[in-house]
C-alpha cells in the first residue's frame, strides 16, 4: 500500500543512472529499471547514460509533464554533489523540487560492492524501493528567503584579512576589518624576507596597509575583539570591544582570517632561545641584523609529524631554505646543515630554491624519526640516511623549523562563530573540495592559516576566494535557506531545554508563554537539519521534516518486510 504525502495523486518516476560505468559497470541497471516498474506508485522508469548531462535532465523534465509526474527518484550518485542540479530540474519542469529524492547506488553501492554484481544489483533494488517508499510521503516545501545586510565582518588584519578586505571594499561592500594587535600585518611584523620573491616583509606589510587605507569603506579597529557574534547569514549582531569601548555591527556575512601560532619547542634538542632557536627568532636576528653565529645546523620536523602533531606544516621546509641561502649569500664559507626527514617543497619556485640551496654548497642529511638527531653542547649527532654513517657536526646555533599550530584561542573562537574544529585544533571548512573556504554555518568563511599552515601567496588565493563567496549573498541581497530543517510541536514539548544544549548551530530556543509554560522553538535560518534534537527529544515533539518518522519508517519497513533476493543474471 502506497500513501501520498499530501493527499495528493501519487505518480512516482524513477530514473536510473548508468553514471557511463561507474554505476552500468558493476550492476545490472536493466534490472534494476525493471524492478522499479513493479512499485507501487511508479508510474514512469527510465534509463540515462549520464543522468546529470543536459540530455538526461532534459529527459526529466519532459517525463515528469508528460507523464503527469508528482514525485521523482533518481538513483544515480551523491546527493552532496548532485541533489541542487535535480532539485532545480523538477523546479524548472514545474514540480516542487522537494518531491524529488536522491538514491545513492554509485558511492553506497556499484562502488562498494564492485566485486559481485548480483549483489549489487540486489542492494540497488533494495535502495530504490527504500527511497520510492519514502518519494510517496513527501511533502512540498518553500526555501526561506532571508534578507541580506550588504556588509561584512573580518576577523585578524594579516596577509589574508587585509586581502580579503580589499577585495570587499573594490565590489563596494563596507567592511568592518577586527585586528587584536594594535597594527595591521599580522606575522609580517616578525619576518625578514618572504619568499618566493625576496621581498621585505616590512615593505609587502607596508603595501598591504596602503591598500587598506585607500577604501574608506573599510572601517579598520585595532587593538579590538569580537565578545559576541549572534543572528545568522545576512543578519549577524556583532558585539567588539576595543580598549574600554564596546561597539556593535550588524553584517551580513564574515570571513575568519584569525592565521595560526607557531610551536615553541619547549623541552626539544636543548631548545633555551640562545644558542638552539626557532626559524621564528632566526627571523627576527636577521630583521635586525644581530646574527652572530659562524656555523649553523637547521633541523626539520621539529615537533611536527609525530604522534602528537601528525601533519606536514607547509611552511617550514622552504622557510629553512630560505633563511639557510640568505646566511649562506652573505658568508660563503659558512658550514651550513639542514636535518630532514622528507623535504616538502612544493610548486616549481620553492623546488627550484632546493636546487639552488643545493649549488650553494649547504649539506643535506636525511635523518630518520625513530632516530632524530642528539644535541648537547653545541654538538649534533645524527646518523645519516643517505651515507647510511654516524655524523658529528659541531655548530654554534641550531635553528628548529617548527610547525605553524591552531591559534591558541581557536575554541574560543570556535565557539563564538559556532564553527567546528578539526581534528589537528585549526578550524574546519565545510568540505575541502566542495565546499572550499566555507563553514557549514552559512555565511561564515574562512582564509590563511586559520584554516590550515599557508604560505602568502595560498593566503591571498584564499582571501579572495572568501571575499568572493561572501560578496555573492551580500550583492543579491536576499539568500534562499533550505527549508529541510526541524519544527517544534508546541503541544508536545515540556520546556527541558534539552534541544538547546545539543544543537551545535544553537537553533532552537526556549520561550516562556504568557501561561508561564516553557516552550521551545527552533529558528529555521540556523537549522541545518541534522535531526540530532529529533534524536534527543524526550517526548518527541520536534519533526525533522523531510526525515519525519513516518517516513523513516516506511523506508525501514519496506527494507526489512519486502526484502527478497530479486533472481538476478550474474
Ligand atoms: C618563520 C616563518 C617564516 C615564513 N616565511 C614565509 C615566506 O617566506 N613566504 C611565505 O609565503 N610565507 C611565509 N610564512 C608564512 C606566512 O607567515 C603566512 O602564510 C601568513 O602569515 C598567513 O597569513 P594570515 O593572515 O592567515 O595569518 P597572520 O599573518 O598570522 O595574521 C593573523 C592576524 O589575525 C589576528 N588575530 C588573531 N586572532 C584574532 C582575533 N580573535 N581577533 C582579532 N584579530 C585576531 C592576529 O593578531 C594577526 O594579526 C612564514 C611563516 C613563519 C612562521
Ligand atoms: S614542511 Fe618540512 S619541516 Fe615542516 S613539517 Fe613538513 S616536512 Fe617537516
Ligand atoms: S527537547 Fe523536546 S521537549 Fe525538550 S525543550 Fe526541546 S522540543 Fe521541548
Ligand atoms: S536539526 Fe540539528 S541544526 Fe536543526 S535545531 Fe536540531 S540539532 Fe540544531
Amino acid at each position: 500500500m502506497i500513501a501520498a504525502g499530501s493527499g495528493d495523486r501519487c505518480r512516482i518516476g524513477v530514473f536510473v543512472c548508468h553514471c557511463g560505468r561507474n554505476i552500468a559497470g558493476y550492476l545490472d541497471t536493466a534490472a534494476v529499471a525493471d524492478y522499479a516498474r513493479t512499485l507501487p506508485g511508479v508510474v514512469y522508469v527510465s534509463e540515462n547514460h549520464y543522468s546529470c548531462s543536459e540530455p538526461g535532465m532534459k529527459e526529466i523534465g519532459r517525463a515528469i509533464r508528460e507523464e503527469d509526474l508528482t514525485r521523482v527518484v533518481v538513483a544515480a550518485c551523491t546527493p552532496r554533489t548532485h541533489e541542487p542540479l535535480f532539485r532545480k530540474t523538477c523546479a524548472d519542469a514545474d514540480l516542487n523540487p522537494y518531491l524529488f529524492e536522491f538514491v545513492n547506488i554509485r558511492e553506497q553501492c556499484s562502488w562498494v560492492h564492485s566485486k559481485d554484481r548480483a549483489a549489487a544489483t540486489c542492494k540497488a533494488m533494495d535502495l530504490v524501493r527504500m527511497g520510492v517508499a519514502k518519494a510517496a510521503l513527501l511533502e512540498p516545501a518553500e526555501a526561506i528567503q532571508v534578507e541580506v545586510t550588504p556588509a561584512a565582518l573580518i576577523i585578524g588584519g594579516g596577509v589574508a584579512g587585509m586581502t580579503a578586505a580589499v577585495s570587499l571594499a573594490r565590489r563596494g561592500f563596507p567592511v568592518c576589518l577586527v585586528e587584536r594587535k594594535q597594527e595591521l600585518g599580522g606575522r609580517l611584523h616578525d619576518l625578514n624576507l618572504v619568499y618566493p620573491v625576496a621581498e621585505k616583509a616590512d615593505d609587502l606589510r607596508d603595501r598591504l596597509q596602503k591598500n587598506v587605507a585607500k577604501y574608506e569603506k573599510i572601517e579598520v579597529l585595532t587593538g579590538a575583539g569580537v565578545t559576541a557574534v549572534n543572528g545568522f547569514i545576512g543578519h549577524f549582531e556583532v558585539e567588539i570591544e576595543q580598549g574600554k569601548k564596546k561597539l556593535s555591527r550588524t553584517v551580513g556575512t564574515i570571513i575568519v582570517a584569525t592565521g595560526a601560532d607557531v610551536l615553541v619547542p619547549e623541552g626539544m634538542y636543548g631548545y633555551d632561545g640562545h644558542q638552539v632557536i626557532t626559524q621564528l627568532e632566526l627571523e627576527a636576528q636577521l630583521r635586525a641584523g644581530t646574527f652572530a653565529g659562524e656555523s649553523v645546523a637547521m633541523i626539520q620536523c621539529a615537533g611536527a609529524r609525530n604522534q602528537e602533531r601528525s601533519y606536514c606544516s607547509k611552511i617550514c621546509c622552504f622557510t629553512a631554505l630560505k633563511n639557510a641561502m640568505q646566511l649562506k649569500t652573505a658568508r660563503p664559507e659558512m658550514p651550513l646543515y639542514i636535518l630532514y626527514r622528507d623535504l616538502q617543497t612544493h610548486g616549481l619556485k620553492y623546488e627550484a630554491f632546493l636546487n639552488e640551496a643545493r649549488e650553494k654548497g649547504i649539506q643535506f642529511v636525511r635523518y630518520s624519526a625513530d632516530d632524530p638527531p642528539q644535541v648537547a653542547g653545541g654538538v649534533i649527532r645524527v646518523r645519516d640516511l643517505n651515507l647510511n654513517r654516524e655524523l658529528t657536526l659541531a655548530v654554534d646555533i641550531v635553528v628548529l623549523s617548527t610547525p605553524l599550530v591552531p591559534r591558541h584561542d581557536t575554541r574560543e573562537l570556535s565557539h563564538l562563530l559556532r564553527v567546528p574544529v578539526g581534528e589537528n585544533g585549526f578550524l574546519l571548512e565545510a568540505h575541502a573540495q566542495l565546499r572550499p573556504v566555507e563553514f557549514a554555518t552559512d555565511g561564515v568563511y574562512i582564509c590563511g592559516a586559520a584554516l590550515w599552515p599557508a604560505d602568502i601567496s595560498e593566503s591571498i588565493f584564499q582571501a579572495q576566494a572568501a571575499a568572493a563567496k561572501a560578496a555573492i549573498p551580500m550583492g543579491q541581497g536576499l539568500v534562499s535557506v533550505e527549508p529541510i530543517t526541524c519544527q517544534v510541536r508546541p503541544e508536545l514539548c515540556r520546556g527541558c531545554g534539552l534541544c538547546e544544549q545539543i544543537c551545535e548551530f544553537h537553533a532552537p530556543g526556549l520561550t516562556i508563554l504568557q501561561n508561564g509554560t516553557r516552550v521551545a522553538a527552533i529558528n529555521e535560518v540556523l537549522c541545518k537539519g541534522c535531526g540530532t534534537c529529533a534524536a534527543m527529544c524526550p517526548t518527541n515533539a520536534i519533526v525533522a521534516r523531510q526525515f519525519t518518522d513516518r517516513q523513516l519508517l516506511s523506508m525501514l519497513t519496506t527494507a526489512l518486510r519486502d526484502w527478497h533476493a530479486p533472481a538476478v543474471k550474474e
